[in-house]
């Protein structure tokens, strides 16, 4: 296809897509197909010679849609909202178009995989927007002193998996200091994360990942987890001789939009030296209006916060925002600098690589 039939065939889709999203309530929100179903009208392997794109555009209504889940759908009432609009949408055609990785500052010099400056720059700005926005304190923000910031991460999964792992470093590298003959596999095995019984099952999932003990604290009979309770527990286990090291509080739970108490949460963590994630993926959103912001209490013991514009703000899936207070801890747990990424502006631009999952891809260079 060369830019002459791109502009035709372009002019084509969006007209599709509007058609589409106007008339969606017309269309049965959950299809009634059966596992299998595509494999009897599309072949086994591709074929050997390109169809035309006409042929391959058509298979949108007999292929595709027959077996979508329409999430646009104002009668789409599972899971949460995912919501997109027209702006989040012509964006995405304009990024699609400059297709760069914007994972370090530099453009030039020594780079082979040249990355792009504004990307990290409009970034930067952009999250201390939002992060004002919903009220977040300043420590949280980019700015010329303070090693806070916001960066943006693909889902809140990962944000707990990210935040856990920037935890266990600075537990690891605190205990290294106090019992220097531990290793830090010896550790690793002694530590211990915390969440209420209400959390996304994301937050096991880091745990699984980064081999650390999860306890579920019981929530009060507002599904709320509340300090006491996680308080004793820490207690608890450090008798035991573990390492009490994280904690995740929701704010909005999956199942029933509850909020754990953070305010009650953050204190024990701020007392006890353990690092507090907040997962407000799903409500986030909500603390743009001021009113809602008391269930945000707390927020300045926190460490770090992560929520969805994709669930309630009109952005596309993937987007969630992440802030941390000390991006130093994401900069030890995932630093690795290979020289081909080096560029003159090393260390005093942000290179957004230091902390998302980028690095994670590659363990055997940590
Ligand atoms: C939706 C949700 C998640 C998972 O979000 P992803 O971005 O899909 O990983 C995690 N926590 C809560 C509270 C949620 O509502």
């Amino acid at each position: 296809m060369d830019g002459k039939e791109f502009r035709h065939r372009g002019k084509e889709v969006v007209d599709y897509i509007v058609d589409y999203l106007e008339s969606i309530t017309e269309r049965r929100v959950f299809p009634d197909k059966k596992p299998g179903f595509i494999r009897d009208l599309i072949p086994d392997s591709a074929p050997i010679d390109g169809e035309k794109w006409s042929d391959i555009f058509k298979d949108m209504e007999t292929v595709i849609m027959p077996g979508v889940t329409h999430w646009q759908s104002p009668h789409m009432h599972a899971y949460f909202p995912a919501l997109n609009s027209y702006p989040s949408m012509l964006a995405e055609m304009l990024t699609n178009a400059i297709n760069c990785l914007g994972f370090t500052w530099a453009s030039t010099v020594l780079i082979i995989m040249a990355s792009s400056p504004v990307c990290t720059e409009l970034e930067m700005v952009v999250m201390n927007w939002l992060g004002k926005m919903i009220g977040l304190p300043d420590e949280f923000l980019h700015r010329k002193e303070g090693r806070g910031g916001g960066v943006i991460q693909t889902t809140a999964s990962e944000c707990t998996l990210i935040s856990l792992l920037a935890g266990r470093y600075v537990a690891i590298k605190m205990y290294k200091e106090l019992f220097p003959e531990a290793t830090k596999h010896e550790i690793n095995g002694k530590l211990v994360a915390y969440c209420s019984d209400q959390a996304h099952s994301s937050v096991e999932k880091a745990a699984l990942i980064g081999l650390v003990t999860l306890r579920y604290i019981e929530s009060d009979e507002d599904l709320s987890m509340r300090g006491d309770k996680l308080l004793q527990c820490i207690r608890q286990d450090r008798e035991n001789g573990l390492i009490p090291f994280w904690v995740c509080a929701t704010l909005g739970t999956t199942g029933s939009c509850a909020f754990d108490n953070l305010q009650e949460v953050a204190d024990v963590c701020y007392n006890e030296l353990l690092w507090c994630h907040v997962d407000a993926a799903y409500a986030g959103s909500a603390f743009i209006c001021p009113e809602y912001r008391t269930w945000l209490k707390g927020i300045d013991k926190a460490d770090s916060i992560a929520f969805n514009p994709s669930k309630w703000l009109m952005v596309h899936f993937d987007c969630t925002a992440m802030w941390v207070k000390d991006s130093g801890a994401l900069h030890g747990a995932f630093n690795v600098n290979p020289l081909y990424l080096k560029h003159e502006y090393s260390g005093l631009a942000i290179d957004y690589m230091l902390c998302p999952i980028v690095a994670l891809a590659n363990p055997s260079q940590q």
